[in-house]
């Protein structure tokens, strides 16, 4: 049985990039149905871990499985706002490194995740070298299967957005950076 993450900040923690009622609606509503759908897939007894269904599961198994891994790694990514929102250390000369600079990191990644046709999600990975490389996925799709470390992710649904900003996915994004956990995506490069 998977349950249902806590969140590590209130419904309102997020505003104004992410409201509350997004919030609530996006944890509360969205991320529990997959959580409802997957334990209702699952034989009783099934001990694979999410990672292992995403990888090597099938239908209705991989695909809600696939969407709570991406959610937890979405919402676990999260926290208030700040003003000049961005990484230090290991991370921000990785992404200096493979980018030329975090703005023209920033560019490519938004430029992912308002291109990626549909529903899916843009990520930022580390390959086996370290190397830092941004993905497409569609739907419920992880770079763990290409075998990439997933850091960051920016979820493109539009049940991610459409409440505060209709079809406008590009304000979404902009907004999104400024309530990254960096310490926690660069917690996840190693
Ligand atoms: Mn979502």
């Amino acid at each position: 049985m998977f349950t249902l993450i806590t969140l590590p900040y209130a419904a309102e923690a997020l505003a104004p990039a992410i409201s509350a009622e997004t919030l609530s609606f996006h944890h509360g509503k969205h991320l529990q149905t997959y959580v409802n759908n997957l334990n209702a897939a699952l034989p009783e007894g099934d001990t694979r871990s999410l990672e292992e269904m995403v990888c090597l599961g099938e239908g209705g198994v991989r695909n809600n499985a696939g969407q709570i891994l991406n959610h937890n790694l979405y919402f676990t990514q999260l926290r208030a706002p700040r003003e000049n929102n961005r990484p230090a250390g290991r991370l921000a000369e990785a992404i200096s490194r493979e980018f030329g600079s975090f703005e023209a990191f920033q560019e490519a990644f938004n430029k992912a995740a308002a291109t990626l046709f549909g529903s899916g999600w843009a990520w930022l990975s580390a390959d086996v070298d370290g190397r830092l490389v941004i993905t497409q996925e569609p739907n419920a799709g992880n770079p763990i299967q290409k075998g990439l470390k997933p850091l960051l992710t920016f979820d493109v649904w539009e049940h991610a957005y459409y409440l505060d900003y209709q079809n406008r996915r590009p304000d979404h994004l902009k907004a999104l950076w400024s309530i990254i956990d960096w310490d926690v995506v660069a917690s996840r490069y190693r």
